[in-house]
């Protein structure tokens, strides 16, 4: 996933992926860190994350993504996961309702878990499937309006968005605050 600290930078924000598994996060982040779609990922245990510098206005943004890699699958998520996160992506599959249904309990644990002001982004990820649509897009929409979050329906398979998702995060974040790279 890269060497985390090769090259200089003005900020260094965390932000993390959650959501249920399955539902497209690994991927999301290898296209977002490295153009990269995994076919055939196979969650592995612990956690894992990506970097990837983006310039915004004169600064060199270095974006630390922390990825559950599967533990989600066992409730395992602890606070150490959330800690420092400036920014989350939160990632259900449009074509498994729960998945969505699943949000809600994902936005409870980051308000409790995460800082105050995270920058929160509401994904419908696996647009390329509309044929097996179980959430409407308006729907994820009308939620994201009512909890205040940002929102984006994305294709790691087909990259459609996902750059925009990640860098309406990190904008965002950029704007609100920023740390002193390490
Ligand atoms: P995670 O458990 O949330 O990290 O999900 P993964 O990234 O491992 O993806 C789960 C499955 O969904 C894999 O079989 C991926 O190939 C597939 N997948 C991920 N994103 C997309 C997408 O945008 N479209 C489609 N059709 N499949 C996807």
């Amino acid at each position: 996933m890269g060497d985390a600290f090769d090259e200089d930078c003005d900020y260094l924000f965390k932000a993390v992926l959650i959501g249920d598994s399955g539902v497209g996060k690994s991927n999301l982040l290898s296209r977002f860190a490295k153009d990269e779609f995994r076919l055939d990922s196979k969650p592995t245990i612990g956690v894992e994350f990506a970097y990837r510098n983006i310039k915004v206005a004169d600064k060199i943004i270095k974006a630390q993504i922390w990825d559950t890699a599967g533990q989600e699958r066992f409730r395992a998520i602890t606070s150490s996961y959330y800690r420092g996160a400036l920014g989350a992506l939160l990632v259900y599959d449009i074509t498994r309702r729960e998945t969505y249904e699943s949000v809600r309990k994902w936005l409870q644990e980051l308000r409790e878990f995460g800082s105050e002001h995270m920058v929160v982004v509401l994904v419908g990820n696996k647009c390329d499937l509309g044929q097996s649509r179980e959430v409407e897009k308006e729907e994820g929409k009308g939620f994201a309006e009512n909890e205040r979050l940002f929102f984006m329906e994305t294709s790691a398979l087909q990259n459609v968005n996902v750059e925009e998702a990640f860098m309406q995060m990190i904008t965002k974040i950029h704007h609100q605050t920023g740390q002193k790279c390490l």
